[in-house]
């Protein structure tokens, strides 16, 4: 639940009211819990209904009634389109921000008072391992220079984790190179067995920053594997750097039939030349080998992680 909230309350800030209909996933005990916390804060009750999709009645709301023993949110044109509503589903909530701060830090062990770094950005607190844990809204306020150089300050020199509701793989890259681990919500939050959150961050490894192992840039048609410089001719380069970019995809394998078309020349024969180039430039046999990986019956792919190929400019 608090990663809903913390997600509600990311998206829109205005829209901090939630109502009991949309609570109703979540366990009764879990919605007290909160609400004794006060971080859901209960408001007068909802005294009428969202329209019916696509209706013409001219009115704002639906006026909500008593019929018989069911509350319905009554649709003037349309009885069919009445909906029954459950005596909870007239709750509404509120959101307190910093309460729900306080409870998603006291969830990971934290001190429930988190210190406010820059807008949207919070420290949460020290972990045994070292590494400051930092809360943010949105990756976005992380993408201003001076936000990375207080969180920066704020850390004191500690590896920096930050825990933000999606962090898109761009994203993450761009802050990697900042020198910050960046972490989805999902990645940093497990359910116990009452269907409590709680954030587990014994998970997080102090990672040193991926240093790349294979950089090309484009416009000097150069290449560095592991600090070393690869001479290649120009085809062996140009193979590389297909390699090189599709590794960033979702599918990192170059397929055969890609490379017979992008290069002209049979798949196999090329990519053993490329190969035989890298052994030119003084990789070892069986390093040429685990960087160029076949994929049988499939095509050939890099075999280094993405976040150590980095193709420039
Ligand atoms: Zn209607």
């Amino acid at each position: 639940m608090l990663t809903w909230l913390w997600k509600r309350l990311s998206n829109g800030r205005a829209e901090a009211t939630v109502s009991g209909r949309t609570l109703r996933r979540f366990s009764e005990r879990e919605i007290e819990r909160l609400l004794r916390a006060g971080v859901l804060v209960e408001q007068r009750n909802a005294d009428s209904w969202s329209l019916c999709a696509h209706c013409d009645c001219g009115l704002d709301a639906r006026p909500i009634r008593k019929v018989g023993d069911e509350l319905r949110a009554c649709c003037p044109n349309d009885v069919a389109a009445d909906e029954v509503l459950e005596p909870d589903d007239l709750r509404r909530f509120g959101i307190d921000a910093d309460k729900l701060i306080s409870a998603i830090a006291a969830s990971g062990g934290f001190p429930a008072a988190a210190t406010v770094v820059a807008d949207g950005l919070w420290l949460l607190g020290k972990l045994p391992t070292g590494i400051c844990v930092f809360l943010c809204r949105d990756t976005q306020v992380l993408m201003a220079p001076a936000t990375i150089l207080a969180t920066r300050m704020a850390a004191a020199s500690a590896p920096i984790t930050v825990i933000s509701i999606d962090v898109d793989p761009t994203t993450e890259l761009h802050l990697r190179a900042a020198g910050l681990e960046a972490r989805s919500f999902a990645e940093c939050v497990l359910v116990d067995d009452r269907g409590t959150e709680q954030l587990a961050l014994d998970r997080l490894s102090p990672i040193a920053v991926t240093a790349p192992r294979l950089v090309l840039s484009r416009s000097r048609q150069s290449a560095m594997f592991d600090g070393r410089r690869l001479d290649l001719t120009p085809q062996m380069f140009a193979l590389l750097r297909l390699f090189a970019e599709q590794a960033g995809q979702r599918d990192p394998v170059l397929r055969k039939e890609t490379i017979d078309a992008q290069t002209g020349r049979p798949a196999n024969e090329i990519v053993r030349d490329l190969r035989k180039a890298l052994v030119g430039c003084g990789l070892s046999r069986a390093s040429a080998d685990a960087l160029i990986v076949t994929v049988r019956g499939y095509g050939y792919r890099l075999g280094i992680a993405p976040a150590e190929v980095v193709v420039e400019d």
